[in-house]
């Protein structure tokens, strides 16, 4: 009997398994049934017998024949858990990209989900908690990020997570990249630097001030009736913010002009 030649072994009536002829020996020491289409022993299953596979390692039928258990069709997979690991980070992968509003691959594809109060999206990510969505991005499009490097958005859009926007830079490029795009100006100031053509990039977008800002929960005149309430003794800080549903603190910049300081 050559060492590559191959039994079809009957393990009970009409079922019938494909070996090599060395692996006969294992067979034969074997009472079999099915189990999950495979042939089981109390000894464990053949084709995990014939690779003297331990207990936590995953065997592939090649062929996707599992009474096939010639060893040119076995093949060893990772440990379980890693393969477990593997398929919940697909998972989770999949539930990240579902809430991402994916357009055309030159638009920005905002987070659908919750935000940070800075607008960068938010998703409960790893056991560890949140995470910011465009790092996600970056990371299960890229790989992972590299130590000491941000996630700088090109389009200067927190919320967006379409990989072509995403690039790992240094606080510094952030910095500059933001004042290059004049996050820190006035959008009076930009649009007017983007008709000059003085803006670089994809410049197009901005943080804008005030009530532009599609997050503000306050308004010029919310800001002037705030003022006036205090101005008149109407109560403190905190006791005015309620009546806005704002925190003391940003009713306080608000009242002292650290914050709306451009509304009369
Ligand atoms: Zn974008």
């Amino acid at each position: 009997m050559d060492s590559n030649s191959v039994a079809r072994v009957e393990i009970k009536p009409g079922v019938f398994v494909l070996v090599d002829s060395a692996d006969l020996p294992i067979v034969r020491a074997g009472a079999w049934m099915l189990k999950n289409g495979r042939a089981y022993s109390c000894r464990g299953f053949l084709h995990k017998l014939i690779l003297r596979a331990s207990k936590d390692v995953w065997v592939e039928h090649i062929n996707g024949d599992k009474l096939d258990n010639r060893r040119t069709n076995l093949q060893l997979k990772r440990i379980n858990t890693e393969v477990a690991e593997e398929s919940r980070k697909a998972e989770r992968a999949q539930r990240f990209w579902e809430q991402v509003a994916q357009s055309n691959p030159d638009a920005c594809w905002e987070w659908q989900g919750g935000r940070y109060p800075t607008g960068y999206g938010r998703m409960y990510w790893t056991a560890k908690g949140n995470a910011y969505t465009h790092r996600i991005a970056y990371e299960l499009t890229y790989g992972a990020i590299p130590e000491g490097l941000f996630v700088c958005h090109h389009c200067d859009n927190p919320p967006c997570c379409n990989p072509a926007h995403l690039f790992a830079g240094t606080a510094k490029d952030n910095s500059q990249d933001r004042d290059r795009k004049g996050r820190h100006r006035a959008p009076e100031v930009v649009r007017q630097l983007a008709r000059e053509g003085k803006l670089k990039g994809r410049a197009t977008t901005f943080k804008p001030k005030g009530e532009l800002n599609n997050r503000a929960k306050i308004t010029p005149d919310i800001v002037r009736a705030i003022r006036r309430a205090a101005a008149n003794g109407e109560g403190s800080a905190r006791e005015i913010g309620l009546r806005y549903g704002l925190s003391r603190n940003h009713t306080a910049h608000i009242i002292n002009r650290s914050k709306w300081a451009h509304i009369e």
